[in-house]
């Protein structure tokens, strides 16, 4: 192992408080950091960022003539009680009107709006009144969907199976000639590429039926950020030491469980020691693992030593993470009509109903749901597409030049305008490339439950179960001498979990990721110092 790093000149508070080293600077990352800091047991703090950046899924970039949000887009649930829409509202980054009232009192049930027209592949646009009534129906299905959490059997393994089972049935009573029948499928199976937008996963059959309903909608409309989402990780870094992260420093192997010491702290021993990819070490008493569920997923067996328990080690596995990315299409002119802020688009070749076997290159741009018209851009004119799925990751091996060619290809079909200009530049994310994420976000998939985001967020070692032989009889408790005592207090949560993945009610989002930050400081805090009061907000 190589040497030991956590000294260096970095400017540290006086007295030997516990160290704690955060994995990750997310916003669950950076949340806890801010928590911890403001508690004088933790004086010896640092966030080891793989990157070169802070914000992690949270990234806003200058292009176009505006801002690009390549990662999060909206508040979902902009209302207080939302621990993101308050401390952007507390920094002033939200538009009057998305701080009304009214705005907060919206219910919308999670669903995404409507659209403001609707292309069919033949050429046409789909009657608005169509529209209506197919998303209807299709809310109401995801509406149902969501009610087996109350304990009602689940009549099919997946979201996708119910409610292809239940159009199946509703389609058999349909009198509509068979090019209304068909449009009415494919209108409906663009639905269900929304809701893998929504889920972060390539197929609805993927996402499990009974714990669906666990996922919370806060009431609000959801919102963006003007100026861009990473203004509220700004606030935070801005909050914290400037040494205090520490960029370009992957962690290899969170080694646990252990002795360690350095020459700079004689005498003290540190059951943890963070091994970074350049061969710096860093023992700690703590540390807060932040970094993605993808990249767990991947690095599961060799990034934690002793490994993890293999209840743990099994909920990373069965959990669901998937891609879903954005193409930002630039355009000299609009061809939309003015108002307009969401293009639907739908192919009419497509249905929930039938199975079609394609090679990707042929049909990856079919998984695309359409496009968000993007305000405030000044001379230019922006659209924001996404996709999810195996195509999305199909997406992120193709150039820009094949990207931005099968997109004007598709824009001119289904515009019926073989002479649509062509847009003037393409930008898009790559989620699933990205080494530290792999994906996009999280989702409770097929033969996981809910608990397996509990068994996740759970830290190590708890009871003391999973300590080593060695340390057993003092997890235990049955040695009462103050050196016991001290040792005891100086085993336990060794490693913390955060991150979007481990909320169970609030998973995907960036006020899920916040809240498990803010969860896992806390029990640090509470370790430390029982009585302490700790803030709200406790959603
Ligand atoms: C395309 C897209 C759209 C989204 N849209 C929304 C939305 O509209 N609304 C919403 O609420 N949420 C949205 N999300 C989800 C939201 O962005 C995330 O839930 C949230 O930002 C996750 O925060 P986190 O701190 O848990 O993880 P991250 O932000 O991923 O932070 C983890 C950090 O760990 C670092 N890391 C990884 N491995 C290592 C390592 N070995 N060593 C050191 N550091 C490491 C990473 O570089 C990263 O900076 C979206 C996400 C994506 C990708």
């Amino acid at each position: 192992m190589g040497a030991m790093e956590w000294s260096g000149g970095l400017a540290e508070r006086p007295g030997r408080g516990r160290r704690v080293l955060v994995v990750g600077g997310g916003i669950a990352g950076l949340g806890a950091a801010q928590r911890l800091r403001a508690h004088p047991a933790f004086s010896q703090l640092r966030v080891l960022e793989a990157t070169a950046r802070a914000g992690g899924r949270i990234r806003s970039e200058r292009g176009f003539g505006g801002v690009l949000e390549l990662g999060a887009h909206w508040i979902h649930g902009p209302s207080r009680g939302n621990p993101v829409f308050e401390l952007a509202a507390e920094h002033r980054l939200l538009r009057e009107k998305d701080l009304s009232e009214e705005n907060q009192r919206m219910e919308t049930g999670g669903h995404v709006g409507l659209p403001s027209v609707t292309y069919a592949s033949s050429g046409v646009s789909v009657s608005r009144e169509l529209v209506v009534e197919t998303a209807s129906l299709f809310h109401s299905l995801i509406d149902q969907a969501r009610e087996f959490v109350r304990g009602a059997a689940a009549p099919a393994p997946s979201v996708g199976e119910y409610v292809r089972g239940a159009l199946r049935a509703l389609a058999a009573g349909w009198t509509d000639r068979e090019d209304a029948r068909r449009l009415r499928l494919a209108l409906m199976h663009n639905f269900l590429n929304v809701e893998c937008c929504v889920s972060g996963t390539h197929s609805m059959d993927l996402v499990a039926l009974a714990p669906f309903g666990e996922y919370t909608v806060l009431p609000g409309l959801d919102c963006t950020f003007p100026g861009g989402y990473q203004g509220l990780t700004n606030h935070i870094m801005a909050s914290l030491p400037e040494d205090m992260i520490i960029f370009n420093k992957p962690v290899k192997t969170i080694h646990w469980n252990g002795s360690f010491q350095e020459a700079a702290s004689p005498g003290e021993t540190f059951p943890v020691l963070v091994e970074c990819e350049d061969g710096g070490c860093f023992p700690a008493h703590h540390v807060i693992v932040t970094v993605p569920l993808g990249f767990l997923k991947e690095h599961v067996d060799t990034f934690f030593e002793p490994p993890l328990p293999t209840e743990k080690a099994d909920a990373i596995r069965k959990l669901g993470f998937g891609t879903n990315n954005k193409i930002f299409l630039e355009f000299e002119e609009p061809f939309w009509e003015p108002g307009c802020q969401h293009i639907q688009v739908v192919w009419e070749d497509m249905s929930p109903l039938e199975d079609v076997a394609s090679q990707l290159q042929d049909v990856w741009f079919k998984k695309l749901i359409g496009f968000w018209v993007l305000p405030s851009f000044e001379s230019v004119h922006v659209l924001c597409g996404f996709i999810a799925g195996l195509e999305s990751e199909f997406m992120e091996t193709l150039t820009d030049e094949e990207v931005l060619l099968s997109l004007t290809q598709v824009l001119r079909r289904v515009t019926g305008n073989a002479r649509l200009p062509a847009p003037r530049s393409v930008l898009r994310s790559r989620w699933h490339s990205a080494p530290y994420t792999r994906g996009s976000y999280s989702y409770v998939a097929v033969g996981s439950t809910g608990e397996d985001i509990d068994r996740l967020a759970r830290p190590l070692p708890e009871d003391g179960t999973e300590a080593q032989a060695l340390w057993t009889p003092v997890l235990r408790g049955r040695c009462a001498s103050s050196s016991c005592v001290h040792l005891r207090e100086n085993l336990r949560l060794q490693i913390l979990f955060a991150g979007e993945a481990t909320h169970r009610m609030f998973y995907s989002t960036t006020h899920g990721a916040l809240l498990s930050g803010w969860r896992e400081a806390d029990r640090l805090i509470a370790l430390q110092d029982p009585q302490a009061q700790l803030p709200g907000p406790q959603l």
